[in-house]
């Protein structure tokens, strides 16, 4: 076990460093990266996780390249545009609802995204569960004038995303109430959303994510949880095993770390990610290596749990 630390280029869950632990077995490497607040019975299954890359590999990809979108920031209309335009993806996630700012600049934001990309590109809002209903249903009404492709988590709760899908004709993907096993199968029930985003870590491996996928009959959009190469080439799996792959994928999250611990990282080239996985590369590694007596502790906790 191999452990790293490294600087974030954009703040993430008020996060400056991304710290993690990388596993090496008979299959590859794998990666566990448990966020600091998660307790052993949560990070488990972000070890079983490791546990498969390293030991049993992923299950057979049908497609060998994965469409991704860029993400935008909550920045000003300007930025907006050129991080969109810059990107070569078809598809962009445009961060609405930022704490201090009003709808207005929401609203002039998505304009330039969708100016930017052109009517052939599509534009997804992530809300990240900001809004309350009446402000979901009124505010996603207001951005359908720029095309919505769907509204990811508009609101916190299941029961508010329902209540937000009954009332809206853009679809609703579900992102924030997706966090254990058995969460898609509320979202299903409760009628909540069109889509659900799925991460591989916190579901426990690509094998028990895609069988959660054939089992909720939603479409599915694969999802990072912000990883170095090696994490992201298990979300690339998933998304490679899938079936169907109606949507860009989240996972060029690469651009958010200051580094990878691979000579060859998983970054997307004209919005697409080819479907491979990077090997450790010990020279890259060693920038942002430390003491791994931590992660140890945490990893036999987990296994424990
Ligand atoms: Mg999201």
């Amino acid at each position: 076990m191999r452990a790293f630390a490294i600087p974030m280029r954009v703040r993430f869950r008020g996060l400056t460093r991304r710290e993690g632990a990388l596993i090496q077995g008979p299959a590859g490497w794998g990666e566990f990266s448990p966020f600091a607040e998660y307790g052993p019975a949560e990070a488990a299954r972000w070890l079983a996780a490791a546990r498969e890359a390293a030991d049993t590999g992923f299950p057979a990809p049908v497609r060998d390249r994965v469409p991704v979108n860029v993400t935008v920031p909550a920045v000003e209309p300007g930025r907006a545009w050129e991080i969109t335009a810059g990107s070569g993806c078809r598809t962009a996630k445009v961060k609405v609802a930022e704490r201090g700012q009003a709808d207005a600049d929401d609203l002039a934001r998505v304009e330039a995204v969708r100016d930017a990309i052109g009517p052939g590109g599509r534009v997804r809002i992530d809300v990240n569960g900001a809004w309350d209903v009446e402000r979901a249903v009124r505010m996603v009404k207001l951005l359908d004038a720029f095309d919505l492709e769907y509204v990811e988590q508009p609101c916190a709760t299941v029961e508010e995303l329902a209540r937000v899908r009954r009332r809206v004709e853009v679809p609703v993907a579900a992102d924030e109430s997706i966090r254990r096993a058995d969460d898609p199968f509320r979202v299903v029930a409760a009628e909540a959303a069109d889509i659900a985003v799925l991460k591989v870590q916190p579901l426990g491996g690509v094998a028990p994510a895609l069988a959660i996928a054939e089992a909720i009959g939603l479409p599915v959009v694969v999802s990072s949880a912000v990883e170095t190469s090696v994490g992201l080439a298990a979300g690339v799996a998933l998304a490679a095993a899938l079936p169907d792959l109606p949507y860009a994928c989240g996972l060029a999250t690469l651009s958010l770390l200051d580094g990878d611990v691979t000579g060859d990282p998983l970054v997307a080239v004209d919005g697409e990610i080819a479907v491979r996985r990077p090997e450790v590369d010990l020279a890259a590694l060693a920038r942002y290596e430390v003491d791994p007596t931590a992660w140890r502790r945490r990893a036999e906790e987990a296994g424990r749990a």
